[in-house]
């Protein structure tokens, strides 16, 4: 299974015809909810696709998994054993970093693009087996992945505590979420689309026949609707099944980052952490806390325990800041991308878990290509709706 990336040229080709397009109709063809990283994503490609597209955001932020994000682009080191999903997160990437570049140009944007690699530390025995197959499994695959020795890291991490090995990833790397988040908006209504202040409550149907969404100001008629609302996808009214997705939180912790020491990205055990700007950001817990998106003090001293077995500089160290964020979580780990099966029109854009920032761009352009009628019926198979509740 692969997953294509638009070429510039069939992006700046699309970009023109939709400019020039006259809008007859003030009725959207799509609605979006939800302006998170997936949401926003979805508006800009279906918007370069020639929808008219509605973007809807709640007026009051708690907890967006987009502001909390670390924003890394993990690929490959995050990539389980069973390696499902790894294509998908791989042309995540691609479409990232082809797209940095556009977006700048097209909103003057700059998402942060760190092409830096990531290093995953190896701490035990077992681990040492599992990570080099991974590794050569990877390298199988076409990849670019290296297993690299004790001395290896020694040598190009001085500043990191001892370990077994690495798994270095050279490919891998992150942006700021925040900016990736504000880029995609910016470009998709520099394209055309409407971006309303709003809560949706829940679906505008009659029956079988999708209407639109209702909000908690008005109505919003739309033939085609993509739930993107990350966390509380599953909490809109009258979906036609339960929304397997479930809030998982995520602490975050701030450090300067220590003078002298060249940027990078490193993951130890429960823990990464990675430069951005002059921080050393520490993430993330992996906690059921229901909507709760507030720190706590066990999180955060869970955090920067991990953080100090990598860093041991760390333990005298006091956080500068923290914050939480609220991921959404499928039970299977994979996202919720597809048309769903028993309500014509209604798209699930939903339960990215944590690599929602990885996979904003292609998920967008799965969905704009989905909803213009392309069949992907291979590509969105493991990310199909009905494999959750299908009675
Ligand atoms: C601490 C932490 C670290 C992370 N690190 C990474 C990382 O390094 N790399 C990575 O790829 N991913 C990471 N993630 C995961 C990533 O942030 C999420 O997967 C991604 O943000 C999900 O995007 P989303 O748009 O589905 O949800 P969100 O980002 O939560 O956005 C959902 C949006 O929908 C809006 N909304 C919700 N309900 C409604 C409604 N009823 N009406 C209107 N609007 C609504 C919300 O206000 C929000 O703006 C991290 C997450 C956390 C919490």
């Amino acid at each position: 299974m692969t997953h294509c990336v638009p070429s510039q040229e069939e992006y700046v080709r699309t970009a023109i015809e939709v400019s020039t397009r006259t809008v007859m109709s003030s009725i959207p063809d799509v609605l979006v909810v939800g302006a998170g990283a997936i949401g926003a994503a979805c508006a800009r490609a279906l918007a370069l696709a020639g929808a008219r597209v509605t973007l809807l955001e709640r007026p009051s932020p708690t907890g967006e998994a987009w502001r909390a994000s670390a924003g890394m682009l993990a690929a490959q080191v995050e990539a389980g054993m069973d390696n499902l999903g790894l294509d998908l997160a791989v042309a995540g990437r691609a479409f990232l970093r082809r797209n940095a570049e556009l977006l700048l140009q097209t909103t003057g944007i700059d998402v942060g693009l760190m092409e830096c690699g990531i290093l995953r530390l190896v701490r035990t025995e077992a681990e040492v087996e599992t990570i080099k197959e991974q590794v050569a499994w990877q390298r199988q695959q076409a990849h670019r992945a290296d297993w690299l020795s004790v001395d290896d890291v020694a040598d190009s991490w001085p500043w990191l505590s001892r370990c077994l090995g690495g798994f270095w990833s050279p490919e891998d790397g992150a942006v700021d979420p925040e900016r990736l988040v504000a880029a995609f908006r910016a470009d998709a209504v520099r394209l055309g689309a409407r971006v309303v202040t709003d809560t949706a409550l829940g679906l505008d149907r009659n029956g079988n026949r999708l209407l639109g969404v209702v909000g908690d100001a008005r109505r919003y008629p739309a033939a085609t609707v993509v739930v993107a609302a990350g966390a509380w996808s599953g909490r809109l009214a009258d979906l036609p099944r339960p929304l397997s997705v479930e809030p998982v939180r995520g602490q975050m912790l701030a450090f300067p980052w220590p003078a002298a020491t060249p940027a990078a990205i490193v993951y130890g055990e429960g823990c990464y952490l990675l430069r951005r700007g002059e921080e050393m950001l520490v993430g993330a817990t992996v906690e059921h806390a229901g909507f709760d998106a507030r720190v706590t003090a066990p999180g955060l001293a869970q955090l920067h325990r991990s953080a100090s077995a990598v860093y041991p500089e760390l333990t005298a160290m006091q956080p500068l800041r923290s914050w939480a964020g609220l991921r959404p979580w499928t039970p299977d780990g994979l996202p919720i991308i597809g048309e769903e099966p028993r309500l014509p029109g209604l798209w699930y854009a939903t339960g990215h878990g944590r690599r929602g920032i990885l996979l904003a761009g292609i998920t967008g352009d799965l969905v704009a290509r989905g909803v213009r009628g392309e069949s992907l019926r291979e590509e969105l198979s493991p990310f199909r709706p009905e494999r959750f509740w299908n009675w």
